[in-house]
């Protein structure tokens, strides 16, 4: 079964130097560059949409989803007002225990991002990978997410973005019968034939990413969404065989990051 090809942005925080402290320099984006790529969606033609939305029969090329992982304090502070001036809608996905903390969203940031009008959605409780834990942490991991989420923005919470991007069958299905019916993860893609509508690709957006490869991405095409995959798939190696906690050593001597 294919289906229509919907690109779903990943992003984290929106600051202004790379060496925001305890924030991984890739992932962080600069915040006129976050906007220059808003623009470009704008300027392009591409409608932002929720993932609860019902799109329109022919949204293909048309819809684009903005996500952003973690709860990082920026998602409120420079995200959201940027998204509300253009029209914009996005979709939050944060870890609850991190609620809160320093540097990240608090309980009134989550209201405000609901009332504006975007999604609130769950990237667990802790952040653990979800495919290290037993079975009863997994549903924990899951319920208590959710659970929190919703009792802070009185809506129902339906989608999951899996921490670290790691999971697969058995996390999907303990997603689904928990409730969740859409499982993001971070194989990069933009859904273009994917065979399980509840499961869905994203773009991850780094620091330094320029409009060309931003749009490269968004319509996957030339060399680049190659060399995404291919980069991701190299990653995943070295995951399978070492164990996440192991990989994320060796991850960390070999990236910036
Ligand atoms: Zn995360």
């Amino acid at each position: 079964m294919s289906r229509a090809r919907l690109p779903i942005l990943m992003y984290h925080g929106l600051h202004e130097s790379a060496d925001e402290p305890g924030f991984d320099p890739v992932y962080s984006v600069a915040p006129a560059q976050f906007e220059r790529q808003m623009d470009w969606l704008r300027d392009n033609g591409l409608r932002t949409a929720r993932l609860d939305e019902n799109l329109p029969a022919r949204h293909d090329g048309q819809c684009v989803i903005v996500s952003f992982d973690d709860g990082d304090a920026t998602n409120r502070r420079i995200a959201l007002p940027r998204l509300a001036a253009r029209g914009m809608v996005a979709e939050f996905f944060i870890t609850s225990d991190f609620i809160g903390r320093p540097g990240m969203v608090s309980e009134a940031d989550v209201r405000t991002l609901a009332d504006a009008g975007m999604g609130v959605q769950s990237h667990g409780r802790s952040h653990r990978f979800l495919e290290d834990l037993d079975e009863i942490e997994l549903d924990g991991e899951l319920i208590e997410s959710k659970r929190r989420l919703e009792g802070l923005t009185e809506r129902s919470v339906t989608a999951l973005a899996l921490p670290g991007g790691r999971g697969g069958a058995r996390e999907r299905a303990a997603a689904l019968r928990l409730g969740y019916r859409q499982v993001l993860t971070s194989v990069p893609g933009i859904n273009r034939g994917i065979p399980a509508s509840d499961c869905s690709e994203r773009i991850a957006i780094t620091r330094g990413m320029g409009l060309d490869e931003f749009a490269d991405l968004l319509q996957w095409r030339g060399m680049r969404p190659r060399m995404a995959r291919l980069r991701y798939h190299v990653l995943a190696w070295p995951k399978r065989l070492l164990g996440n906690e192991r990989y994320q050593r060796l991850r960390a001597r070999l990236l910036p990051g």
